[in-house]
């Protein structure tokens, strides 16, 4: 990493935490700052009551006519750390008082921001598995507190852990490029992994350090209530699914992750190595863009 890019880094988690913090304050009732913050400081964001759509309903995987994969992986696009949102870097914030995080983070009243931002209170300096050994920055997540769609990794990988923020380095470029596809911005969409600290030369994560970690997860979804999840590679397939089988056979149908439709596809890693793979993967995207216009779910046409 040059010098550049660890001072661009650095300023792109100042700018994560500091607009952490404001909106923390803001859903603590803070009113009297004076200077002007964000379009969506202080917005209540209604959503529409949520509709599960049966997973038999779902259309098994068209051949698409044409695919932008290709292009994808050539686009400049721009860094996953200037496009980052808060909820990614460490915290200012001091701490709740004890018991009122729990409180926090399972108070459904509240809006998912408030209760996102007591989860990574909670999580804190963690190390409650040996993957705090080695970690730089816990890598919690990025993207809307509000988004109808999330998309889940396995676990950070060098450049994520520098950074504090999920899918940055080049397979995160890609998944950058793979949103913007589907008409969202990674903005408008929530980004996450299994584990939030990286394992040891990208190792996959042991069972002990998932089910340490995975609590963690299964409460961002259940804060965000995202209306579909894209599970990107065969270990996050795996895990959320509590499977056995395959990438290979899961990939490109509907599944269900606690009544939430899943669309197992392939990582971006893989993707990068993997030319072939990109042409099945913008058909597993095809199937969620047609789900979110059937639902009803904003996105660019
Ligand atoms: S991987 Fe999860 S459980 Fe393990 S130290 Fe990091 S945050 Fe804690």
């Amino acid at each position: 990493m040059t010098a550049d890019d660890a001072l661009r880094a650095e300023l792109a988690q100042l700018t994560s935490a500091f607009a952490l913090h404001l909106r923390l304050l803001d859903a603590r009732g803070v009113r009297t700052l004076p200077a002007a913050a964000s379009p969506r400081f202080g917005v209540a964001v209604e959503r529409p009551a949520i509709e599960r759509p049966a997973i038999e309903h779902l259309s098994p995987a068209s051949p698409a006519a044409e695919h932008p994969m290709e292009s994808l992986l050539e686009a400049p696009a721009e860094t996953a750390a200037a496009s980052a949102q808060p909820l990614a870097g460490p915290l200012a914030d001091p701490p709740a008082e004890p018991g009122a995080l729990d409180d926090l983070i399972d108070d459904g009243s509240r809006p998912p921001l408030e209760r996102l931002g007591a989860l990574r209170d909670h999580i804190g300096d963690c190390q409650r598995c040996r993957l705090s050994n080695k970690r730089k920055n816990i890598v919690f997540g990025v993207g809307n507190p509000d988004a109808d769609l999330m998309l889940i990794g396995e676990a950070p990988g060098f450049d994520e852990d520098q950074q504090g923020i999920p899918f940055v380095g080049k397979a995160g470029q890609l998944l950058t490029r793979m949103i913007k596809a589907m008409g969202l911005t990674r903005e408008e969409v929530y980004i996450a992994n299994i584990v939030k600290c990286r394992p040891p030369q990208n190792r996959d994560p042991e069972a002990d350090e998932i089910d340490a970690c995975e609590p963690f997860l299964k409460k961002q979804i259940d804060i965000i209530a995202p209306r579909i999840i894209i599970a990107l590679g065969s270990f996050a397939v795996k895990t959320l699914l509590r499977t056995t089988s395959g990438i290979m056979r899961l990939r490109g149908s509907w599944k269900s992750y606690h009544g939430i439709p899943l669309m197992p596809t392939f990582h971006p890693a893989y993707l990068l190595r993997n030319e072939a793979g990109k042409r099945p993967v913008w058909g597993d995207l095809q199937l969620v863009m047609a789900e979110m216009d059937r639902l009803g779910l904003e996105r660019r046409r």
